[in-house]
């Protein structure tokens, strides 16, 4: 497993970094989002990922408060949502989420997923904000091996970072084609819900199983930690799971000293079947 990628201009991150939706929703965790943040910071991981979009802007307010003094340790990730992918409407949107993430700028800037807007419009003001120094990169989220192939032909395509996508056991989909050719380009994947946003994949028995035969430094393994190191295991990927709790940050972060067998890998790939042709990328 490697722990770090290295992004197309030479910028070099955690390959474990940190989600954020749905922090913000609920008050009454905001300390505890808060705090989660701050660990992950402190233990190195740099990668934070938001979203306008997140509780409409709730997300990038937690995020703006857990960074604020230590904003040169955090490579900040947020998105723009399609319906501002115009050249006013990426400019303005940057600005507002600036303005909650109390920042005077973003490392990489995603458009959140494909919209009406032409791309070339959209890179345009992607372009001009990192001209301004407003961002330090820009990628695009939920993109299929279609919209990759659109954005190769489309002029400054070839400045992209990342394509953010769904990618866990339970949604392999991308195994077929889009994580090769996203390699291919030099884009590292960011791997979004990758375990399975805490739900029914972590109740699996193939999983459980797997969990009992492995330790970290914290005990036994979770079904959630073999989860994340088996999407780990892909080179050039960004996972970015969601923790609000310090509890569940650490046990990710412990994740990484597990080390997969064949013979555990060969019982996911029976309970967990790869894509034997292209499959339509999934969404969340
Ligand atoms: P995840 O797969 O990261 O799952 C998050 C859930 O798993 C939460 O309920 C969390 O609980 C729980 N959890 C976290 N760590 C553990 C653990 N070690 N053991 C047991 N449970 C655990 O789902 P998300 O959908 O949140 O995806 C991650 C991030 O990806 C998002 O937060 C967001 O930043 C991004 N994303 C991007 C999308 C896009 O369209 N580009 C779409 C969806 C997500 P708790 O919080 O209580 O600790």
């Amino acid at each position: 497993m490697s722990m770090t990628v290295k992004l197309r201009n030479g910028t070099e991150v955690p390959a474990l970094g940190m989600g954020t939706w749905n922090m913000g929703d609920n008050a009454a965790r905001r300390s505890e989002e808060l705090e989660s943040l701050r660990t992950g910071i402190e233990l190195g991981l740099r990668v934070i990922d938001t979203a306008e979009m997140y509780g409409n802007g709730r997300s990038e307010n937690v995020v703006g408060e857990a960074i604020s003094g230590i904003r040169d340790k955090v490579f900040l990730v947020t998105k723009v949502l399609p319906s501002n992918g115009s050249r006013k409407g990426v400019a303005q949107a940057c600005r507002n989420s600036l303005n909650r993430l109390k920042t005077d700028h973003i490392d990489l800037y995603l458009l959140h997923w494909r919209g009406a807007v032409p791309l070339a419009e959209t890179i345009e003001a992607f372009e001009k904000l990192r001209d301004e120094g407003l961002i330090g990169s820009w990628g695009v989220s939920n993109f299929d091996v279609k919209d990759m192939q659109e954005l190769d032909n489309t002029v400054g395509g070839d400045q992209c970072v990342t394509n953010q996508i769904l990618y866990s056991l339970d949604h392999r989909g991308v195994e077929f084609d889009l994580l090769a050719d996203d390699q291919r380009r030099n884009i590292a994947t960011m791997a979004y819900s990758p375990i399975g946003q805490g739900g029914v994949l972590l109740r699996n028995e193939v999983l459980a199983s797997i969990a009992q035969k492995h330790k970290t430094s914290l005990g036994g393994a979770t079904p959630a930690q073999i989860a994340l190191t088996w999407v780990l295991r892909q080179p050039d990927l960004i996972a970015i799971p969601k923790a609000s709790s310090v509890k569940h940050l650490r046990e990710n972060i412990a994740a990484r000293e597990i080390k997969l067998s064949d013979e555990d890998l060969a019982a996911l790939d029976q309970a967990f079947p790869p894509p034997k042709h292209h499959v339509s990328l999934e969404m969340i």
